[in-house]
């Protein structure tokens, strides 16, 4: 484990904890450790057959065949439930070994693994730093795994003490969002470095919008930290979200966990091989990336000469969080010229904002004009 940062943080108030450093063993449900996964007989044989008589499937074909690039293939077989192809595209790209890789339904399935290996329902709990993604606090609500939320500061930044000081002996993952949603900003690294030092649980950073940031991944930095799991997705810079394709990295203990236990077929053949060909195109991926951030930029300006926007928030992200007067109104009336936009105004520390995704140059054209026109109007 890497060496403990104490230059911020009175370390003492992270080890009111049973257990002394980080222990995988210690930190996993019993039923967990124990279990012994479904194994399928594609799983049992990995050579090469042309006669498969094992899995009940349909030997005849299927009734529609999926067509990726000059080839078109059949689905009348299950698919491979370790995404291995996949699996050896990503880790090319991100540089990182194949058994520390997770691939899940969205991240949201990584979330519910993560809940479900680690927080034993009814006693153990997590931290989450509000506002952020919602997703954590209501997989945590459907496993009955108590929240404790610790805001954000006004600057949006995690507030290291008072996080301290909410950890206890049942607490098991702390969720760090950077760049976060909905605020769009990226999570000062030091401060997650105290994290990562310092908290004898699960550290996961949710790195959505990592793409978009000019902060770097933490993705490398699994091999330093045993407690670290990154996640990302292919919903958002990758373009995907239809797929349903999200990325953990962790040490290969914890991805073997998580693979034994998420559902043995939990990403379809169709969108194992729509996201390596996705995959493949990185080129134009990051010529988009910019562009996104180019406009995002272009937007952030136009957003702040507008009379009745009182902040527009830095963003690391492919959105904005805007602070603006009548924030309800104007996401009527902006729904009213056809153009939706997310409505943060009754969230806690996002009172009167509207988070407004970077579109096309076309759409952000649409949308200046649009908020223009309310002026006029009122
Ligand atoms: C959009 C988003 C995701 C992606 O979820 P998927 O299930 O992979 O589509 C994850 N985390 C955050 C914070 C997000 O905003």
């Amino acid at each position: 484990m890497a060496e403990k940062d104490t230059s911020n943080i009175n370390e003492s108030e992270f080890e009111n904890q049973e257990y002394p450093g980080f222990n995988l063993d210690l930190l996993i449900r019993e039923n967990i450790k124990n279990l012994a996964p479904y194994t399928t007989a594609r799983h049992e044989f990995t050579g090469h057959a042309s006669v498969m008589l094992d899995a009940n499937e349909n030997s005849i074909g299927s009734p529609v065949l999926l067509e990726t690039g000059d080839r078109s293939e059949a689905l009348n077989r299950y698919p491979d439930p370790l995404q291995l192809n996949l699996k050896k595209r990503i880790s090319e790209i991100k540089g990182l070994p194949q058994e520390n890789i997770f691939a899940g339904n969205g991240s949201d399935e990584a979330i519910d693994m993560l809940l479900r290996i680690f927080c034993e329902p009814g006693y153990d709990n997590i931290i989450t730093l509000p506002p952020t993604y919602g997703m954590y606090s209501v997989c945590a609500a459907i496993n009955n795994i108590k929240v404790k939320e610790v805001p954000l500061t006004s600057e949006y930044q995690m507030d290291i003490q008072a996080i301290a000081d909410a950890v206890d002996d049942y607490t098991k993952i702390i969720f760090i969002c950077s760049p976060n949603n909905p605020t769009g900003n990226s999570i000062n690294r030091k401060d997650i470095e105290i994290i990562l030092n310092n908290f004898d649980g699960l550290v996961v950073i949710d790195e959505a919008y990592i793409n978009y940031a000019k902060q770097k991944t933490f993705a490398q930095q699994i091999m330093d930290y045993p407690n670290l799991v990154v996640m990302q997705t292919l919903s958002k810079a990758w373009g995907l979200a239809a797929l349903r394709v999200g990325l953990a990295y962790a040490s290969k203990e914890i991805i073997h966990f998580m693979n034994n236990v998420k559902y043995p077929y939990n990403i379809n053949e169709a969108a194992q091989q729509l996201a390596i060909q996705g995959l493949n195109n990185v080129e134009e991926v990051n010529n988009w990336t910019r562009q996104t951030v180019e406009q995002r930029g272009l937007l952030e300006l136009e957003l702040s000469k507008l009379s009745f926007v009182e902040k527009v928030y830095p963003s690391d992200a492919n959105f904005l969080l805007v602070k603006i007067k009548d924030a309800n109104k104007i996401f009527l009336y902006l729904q009213t010229k056809g153009i939706i936009v997310r409505n943060r105004s009754t969230t806690a520390g996002c009172e009167g904002c509207l988070r407004i995704t970077i579109g096309t140059m076309e759409e952000n054209k649409q949308l200046i004009e649009a908020l223009k026109s309310w002026i006029v109007k009122n």
